[in-house]
């Protein structure tokens, strides 16, 4: 299973209809959390993501719509019990951030915070998936995130392996695993039964950014892409100005990286309540666009199974 849950899509300020920053990552379970504005727990009960399975919150930078979340997460979890280590991971400055999480208020937390600071190109290696840490172009120093799966190995040709005069068992197991196998006297590889190795799962998250370079090779082919589209094309000049990007920049990139799926987020307060323009914009340049609104979930499916199973 990976599933992603928007659990805060508006840029900068809460609105009725939006809340600030936050995207939860279901993986097999694990639950990770890119940025947590102010009010994601109340989302995370909304969504029924429950806490305990919370591993990580990796932040991309430290406005304060991307933050606020945190302090009253935790103490929340502190309050139901909570004993496992919270890894947080961001650029620069997470220690000291960790420090003054840990001092706020009169409480004292149950739990250790592990605080992780990244720099462009770091990997957080994990058992089946690995988290890239990117360079992007926001006025305060900031990263954008790659999950990306581990490759898993290829298909079992069962036909083959017959013809080939294999025993259905133990033998089908070992040859899959990568190993050879001797068959009245003939050794059968591996590679004579088991097909390409298949890839994984890709989701970048963007983070707020101008687009650039390094989000656009980051996101070559992947499954899913969800980029900063604060403003409209009539928001341009402030779109640079205040290094976020437009709903049809993120389209542009999206089409040039070839993704499967684009959705944008951090939708400035003045779309709020009608982020069509932003739609129709970005439909322009790429087709399989979505505007991201709270508690929208949808699951990134393996790429071998698609028609299987809904995209
Ligand atoms: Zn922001
Ligand atoms: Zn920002």
């Amino acid at each position: 299973m990976l599933r992603v849950i928007f659990l805060g899509t508006g840029g900068s300020l809460p609105t009725p209809e939006r809340n600030p920053a936050a995207i939860m990552i279901n993986r097999e379970g694990e639950l990770l959390l890119f940025d947590c504005g102010e009010g994601t727990q109340q989302q995370m009960m909304r969504a029924k993501t429950g806490m305990k399975s919370l591993s990580s919150i990796f932040i991309t930078h430290f406005h304060a719509d991307h933050i606020l979340g945190i302090p009253g997460l935790i103490q929340t979890m502190s309050f139901q019990g909570r004993t496992e280590p919270l890894k947080i991971y961001g650029p620069h400055h997470v220690h000291e951030f960790a420090r003054i999480l840990s001092a706020l208020g009169y409480y004292k937390l149950r739990f250790e915070i592990d605080a992780v600071d990244l720099e462009p190109g770091d990997v957080v290696k994990r058992d089946g998936y690995s988290i890239h840490a990117l360079k992007t172009h926001h006025s305060v120093p900031s990263i954008g995130y790659a999950l990306i799966e581990d490759e898993r190995v290829g298909r079992f040709n069962r036909e083959r392996a017959i013809e080939l005069g294999v025993p259905p068992g133990p033998l089908f197991s070992k040859l899959h695993r990568g190993e050879q196998v001797e068959v009245k006297g003939r050794i059968i590889l591996p590679e004579e039964v088991v097909g390409e190795p298949r890839p994984g799962r890709k989701i970048v998250y963007s983070g707020d950014t101008r687009p650039c370079q390094e989000v656009l090779e980051a996101s070559r082919d992947a499954d899913l892409l969800i980029h900063d589209a604060t403003l409209a094309n009539d928001q341009q000049e402030w779109a640079l100005e205040s290094m976020h990007s437009t709903a049809e920049e993120a389209a542009r990139l999206a089409k040039e990286a070839n993704v499967s799926r684009l959705i944008l987020t951090h939708i400035s307060a003045r779309y709020s309540e009608n982020a069509e323009p932003l739609l129709t914009e970005a439909k322009k340049v790429f087709g399989n666009v979505t505007i991201a609104q709270d508690l929208l979930e949808t699951e990134v499916v393996l790429r071998d199974e698609i028609g299987a199973s809904q995209k």
